[in-house]
């Protein structure tokens, strides 16, 4: 069994909530928000489902280090630094780019939490997956456990299908947001047979996650689950894009709510929900689940 080396105290299950709002109440649905980003302070949300797995198969395979890719503020590059360092791993974040000094807060969170940075040009993170990039950072850094860009592997996908079964009301729907498709992948995965879940792209041309989620899951469980879907029409311009008509959303969310959405992910995933249930996608009587998968402070304001 994993054991963590220091304190790692996760909150799970994660806490479901019902959330009461007028525009849920004119079309007869419910939403109940999972909140995973309450699972731990310093791991985004659904970064912790996505590395548990990995990190015990890291440890079966005797690594003591994970090297990891992702962009100067990426969410999975911190979730990698802190639980290598509540797990007792070294980590090594391979960054896309040119060399950020000083350092922004996600990396200098990174560094924080013990992890060594890397810095790869545009074109060699592009081929991140070749063998010989790979031996390169192996030259250069000595044996390690890859984790892949945003984690998603197929150890990843079964530790988000643990997702569903903590949820103990019924429903019919489960919403989350979709950066690689991991989250989605084990989420569909993890569903009774009369439930159905939605992503939402957060990328311009999202097109490809389909495949991905397809190919995840077939890699995890040996064939795709035919029961979710992915909705390309809210990522409002682009991955980290935002625009005056989602900070309105994000403001009147929290008047009415108290909570401030993530908005690279979660406030675009919620956005289109509404949108749906607002467009009368959903019968009357519907119970839809949303996933919270980070908190607010998860991408800086820009
Ligand atoms: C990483 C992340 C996602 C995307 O998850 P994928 O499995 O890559 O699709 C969604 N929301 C938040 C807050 C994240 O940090």
């Amino acid at each position: 069994m994993l054991q963590p080396v220091r304190g790692f105290d996760a909150e799970l299950p994660s806490p479901v909530e019902e959330l009461h709002d007028a525009a849920l109440a004119r079309h007869d649905v419910r939403l109940l928000l999972k909140r995973d980003d309450l699972i731990h302070p310093e791991i985004p949300g659904n970064k912790w489902r996505k590395l548990k797995y990995n990190l015990a198969a890291a440890r079966e395979e005797g690594h003591s280090t994970l090297l990891t890719f992702g962009g100067a503020y990426s969410n999975h590059l911190r979730a990698v630094a802190a639980v290598g360092h509540s797990f007792g791993f070294n980590t090594i974040g391979a960054v896309r780019g040119e060399d950020h000094a000083p350092l922004n807060w996600s990396l200098g969170f990174a560094t924080s939490r013990g992890m060594r940075l890397t810095y790869l040009d545009r074109s060699t993170y592009r081929r991140k997956r070749d063998p010989e990039v790979i031996a390169t950072l192996q030259q250069q850094f000595g044996p390690f456990f890859l984790v892949p860009e945003g984690g998603s592997n197929a150890l990843a996908v079964q530790g988000c299908a643990e997702l569903p079964p903590e949820i103990d009301t019924g429903f019919d729907v489960i919403c989350c947001a979709c950066g690689t498709g991991g989250t989605l992948a084990g989420i569909a995965s993890g569903l009774h047979e009369q439930q159905r879940a939605i992503g939402f792209s957060a990328l311009k041309g999202g097109q490809f996650l389909a495949g991905e989620v397809a190919k995840l899951q077939r890699q995890a469980f040996g064939s795709t689950s035919g029961n979710w879907r992915i909705e390309y029409d809210f990522s409002f311009g682009g991955f980290a894009k935002r625009n005056p008509e989602l900070d309105r959303f994000i403001q009147e969310f929290k008047d009415r709510h108290g909570l401030s959405l993530d908005w690279v992910y979660v406030a675009k995933m919620l956005y289109g929900v509404f949108a749906l249930v607002e467009g009368g996608q959903f019968e009357p009587g519907t119970a839809i689940v949303a996933v919270i998968t980070g908190p607010a402070d998860c991408a800086p304001t820009p």
